[in-house]
């Protein structure tokens, strides 16, 4: 054996498994390039169009010599029922797709165990997407540690725990209820529930308990977040996990380069140049940036809602428009109605894929109007920039909460009730104008904490920081994992 190949033959490596959704799949390969940072070798379990898709972001730090490799397996669409070249949540023609998506998914077992089993040595973990169960029976199968990452928060997953343990809200209607027993007081109602939490979806139900075993049962999590933002909950969470918990985030901050924040996630719809270009042009802190999210479709007439509080704001925005099948009846209305044209000296209008750490880090930013994805809420804690708040589904109502409450560096759309409410969740210019205006003009404490934090988040990557530490106990376990 050569030099290489042996030291190659000692290093730690992991085998890293995504799912095709742009939340999970974008922070699961900056882990990939996290971990070859710490010098162990990785290699991403990937489909045809994900590698093109996900890859480029990694090829300046391939091509700089980071032991990251793709192992491409082809993708089963006509089996499980879906388009070709249909590899991810945001490409899927329907939503009703999604289990056929995640089934698909998880039949690439065989093929992987195969390929394991032809390698000299067998990884030395395996870091897979929670929603992905096969890794489980591979990881026992092999006896190697398995290491789970499903893009929630410390908060979220408490908020996750203590609502499945008590079940509080079974019997509460469409009043809104306390979440027992966390360290900060807050509500919620049902509707914000999270489908892992509803009793009435019986597919899901079947699946969310099977991941609920796969997820106990593996060795440990990791987190896109880190200590020192939401300590408490990181405490109590350990707990749960018998100490198994590395927050190693922000993972965004993984990427310094303009040209790698470009090209995270889709190709861009907007070149680097003229993004720069505009976001040049505007005053520090002025610009409000608007984007909901890779797989969210808002109907179109909250969507005209929404671009109407931002014309009546008077600031500064860029808005990304994409709303899956309505996104063509959202560019009528702008066409129709003069808007681009009305709002033309003030608005960069995305059509698609925007560059979303690029916008970010810029210093025109100044508030981040967010469906609260956690990725979203996160890069936007991480360069520091206050947030706007307006959750669709999922999880994004109790990001809303830490955003708000907890952490009080933004404000909800909804909780403004200038405008007139029909349902719970239908948005209103009038209070989309309002949230705006109490962050850019009136929300200094605000914009102070948020500054604040985007500071702590620096920290945290940096060599000695939380989040690094973090990282090197994590190759630390797993190495004595290796050993024993
Ligand atoms: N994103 C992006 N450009 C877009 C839309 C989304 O770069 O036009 C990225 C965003 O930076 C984040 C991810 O896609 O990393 C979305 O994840 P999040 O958890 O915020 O929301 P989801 O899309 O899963 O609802």
């Amino acid at each position: 054996m050569g030099s290489e190949e042996s030291s190659e033959h000692n290093q730690l490596h992991f085998l890293v498994v995504p799912i095709g959704s742009p939340g999970h799949y974008i922070p699961i390969i900056d882990i990939a390039k996290l971990l070859a940072q710490h010098g162990v070798r990785v290699t991403i379990i990937s489909t045809p169009v994900n590698t093109r898709r996900y890859g480029s972001v990694l090829d300046q730090a391939i091509q700089s010599g980071l032991p990251i490799r793709f192992i491409e397996f082809p993708f089963p669409y006509a089996e499980f029922g879906l388009p070709e070249g249909c590899e991810s949540v945001d490409d899927l023609p329907n939503y009703a797709l999604i289990p056929a998506l995640t089934n698909a998914y998880n039949s690439l077992q065989q093929e992987v165990e195969h390929y394991l089993e032809k390698l000299d040595r067998m990884p030395d973990c395996i870091v897979a997407d929670s929603f992905i169960l096969w890794p489980g029976d591979t990881t026992k199968k092999f006896q190697i540690p398995r290491v789970i990452f499903d893009g929630m928060s410390c908060f979220t997953q408490m908020c996750n725990h203590v609502l499945y343990q008590s079940k509080v809200y079974e019997n509460v209607g469409e009043d809104s209820f306390v979440v027992p027993g966390l360290p900060d007081r807050f509500e919620l109602k049902r509707s914000q529930l999270p489908s892992a939490l509803n009793p009435n979806l019986k597919y899901a139900n079947d699946f969310f308990e099977k991941l609920r075993v796969s997820e106990s049962e593996a060795y440990g999590v990791v987190v896109n977040s880190f200590e020192e933002l939401e300590q408490a909950y990181v405490d109590e969470f350990k707990k749960v996990r018998g100490g198994k918990v590395w927050c190693i985030g922000p993972l965004s901050l993984c990427h310094n380069d303009e040209s790698e924040k470009v090209q995270r996630g889709n190709k861009s719809s907007i070149s680097k140049h003229e993004c720069l270009e505009w976001l040049d042009s505007q005053e520090s802190g002025s610009v409000i940036y608007v984007c909901l999210g890779s797989i969210s479709r808002v109907e179109p007439e909250q969507l005209i809602e929404l671009a109407l509080g931002l014309e009546s704001s008077n600031k500064p925005f860029i808005w990304v428009i994409r709303a899956g099948p309505n996104t063509k009846k959202v560019e009528q209305w702008i066409d129709e109605q003069g808007y681009a044209e009305r709002t033309k000296d003030r608005a960069l209008l995305i059509h698609g894929w925007a560059p979303q750490l690029l916008v970010l880090s810029h210093h025109a930013i100044g508030g981040f109007l967010t469906h609260s994805g956690w990725n979203s809420t996160f890069e936007g804690v991480s360069v520091g920039v206050p947030l706007i708040t307006l959750p669709l589904f999922q999880e994004q109502f109790y990001n809303e909460k830490q955003i708000v409450q907890v952490l009080r560096i933004g404000v909800s759309v909804r909780d403004q009730k200038v405008g007139e409410h029909k349902s719970g969740m239908a948005i209103k210019s009038e209070d989309v104008k309002k949230a705006i205006e109490m962050v850019i003009e009136g929300g200094e404490d605000i914009r102070k904490r948020a500054k604040e934090l985007g500071k702590m988040a620096r920290n945290a990557v940096e060599e000695g920081g939380s989040s690094y530490r973090n990282m090197t106990r994590l190759i630390e376990d797993i190495k004595n994992y290796a050993r024993t």
